[in-house]
């Protein structure tokens, strides 16, 4: 029931897709278009249950609109979530599926590879529907330029708490070897920080300890870590009344989306005197990386880098406003970005 669908937290649209007989069941949710089409990748998770997928795309979706306001990207926030495990049940037959259900919303939504959906996968989808962006032949995997936003970011946070970006000694705890994770990695290993890795992937700990001499706890273990940065580049989610005081870390700066289970949870994090770069902020080098495809002059990759190398900016800001203002950070990137799209709106009614 799409009409019943799009009442969900103040979403313009969603869509359900499902074709039993390919084994596709696939959410896409249009948050906000008021600065552009929508945006957003598309993950392929294996949720517990429908309520739990639809909750994952409207959250996400509604990040999007956040990120591309606050990154100035003349885009609206989207995205779209595949239940099915991206290991097994990936098939060509699920994804030309999703390729039709694409095809069919150009125009309205434009993706990209997302946790779970790789470049191959987009350029499959890409030959299905012109809406495809971050194929290989087009900006590719954008997971070392979001590293990237993110190793600024981190080195922003830094600054505030300390007055120098110096990253020597620094400890940063890891949380996912991925493709973020690792890229960040080599980015803080090659600026002497001490890293504290964790992964449900024995294999990419194992390279972590070998490269950087990380040092490895398990993966329940991350938050708890003696470290100065918590960087949470798996899942969402990490950060939630019951583990905030778990965190020894004095900032948490990472890639992944949705790291706080609510909201809310941001004044939790401030009350404890950690310092938290808003997720859509800090990880916005992706979105930024993507809709280059779509500039008027085609994809730049300076450009991007120049358009990334303003988040560690945004976000020392954000920290300054916030401090002043003794809120939570994320209320303030959300307030900066609803003023872009309030003044967005207000031009084109005139
Ligand atoms: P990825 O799938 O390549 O990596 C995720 C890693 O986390 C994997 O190595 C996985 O084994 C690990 N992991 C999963 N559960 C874990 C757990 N409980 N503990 C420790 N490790 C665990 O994904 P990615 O592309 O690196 O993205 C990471 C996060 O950053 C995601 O939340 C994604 O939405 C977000 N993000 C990514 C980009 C991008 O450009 N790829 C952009 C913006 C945001």
């Amino acid at each position: 029931d799409a009409a019943r669908l799009a009442a969900y937290d103040g979403h313009e649209r969603v869509w359900c897709g499902r074709d039993e007989s390919r084994g596709l069941i696939a959410i896409v949710a249009i948050h906000n278009t008021v600065l552009g089409p929508a945006l957003g990748g598309t993950r392929v998770w294996a949720h517990e249950s429908f309520e739990a997928a639809l909750t994952d795309a409207l959250r996400l979706s509604r990040g999007m609109t956040y990120k591309s306001a606050i990154a100035g990207t003349p885009f609206g926030g989207g995205k779209a979530v595949i239940l099915a495990d991206p290991k097994t049940q990936k098939t060509p037959a699920l994804l030309a599926a999703y390729g039709e259900m694409l095809a069919a919303l150009e125009g309205q939504f434009f993706t990209g590879e997302d946790v779970g959906l790789t470049v191959a996968d987009a350029d499959f989808l890409s030959t299905c529907a012109s809406n495809v962006l971050g194929t290989g032949r087009g900006s590719g995997n954008p997971s070392p330029v979001t590293a990237h936003g993110v190793f600024l970011g981190i080195k922003a946070a830094l600054n505030h708490r300390r007055g120098s970006q110096q990253l020597e000694g620094v400890r940063v705890a890891v949380q996912g070897l991925g493709s973020v994770g690792w890229a960040l990695c080599e980015k803080l290993h090659g600026e002497g920080a001490a890293l504290i890795v964790a992964d449900i992937d024995a294999e990419r700990v194992e390279k972590a300890k070998r490269l950087f001499g990380a040092t490895a706890v398990p993966a329940g273990e991350i938050l708890a870590a003696g470290a100065d940065v918590f960087a949470p580049c798996a899942l969402g989610g990490v950060i939630a009344q019951q583990t905030i005081s778990m965190l020894k870390a004095g900032i948490v700066a990472g890639s992944a989306n949705n790291q706080l289970a609510r909201h809310e949870d941001a004044r939790l994090l401030m009350d404890a005197g950690i310092l938290y770069a808003p997720d859509y902020v800090i990880n916005a080098g992706g979105l930024i990386n993507v809709a280059a495809e779509l500039a008027p002059g085609g994809y730049d990759r300076g450009a991007v880098m120049a358009k990334v190398g303003e988040i560690p900016g945004t976000l020392g800001d954000i920290f300054t406003r916030a401090e002043a203002q003794r809120r939570p950070t994320n209320d303030i990137a959300a307030e900066i970005a609803m003023e872009r799209i309030a003044a967005a709106a207000r031009k084109s009614r005139t």
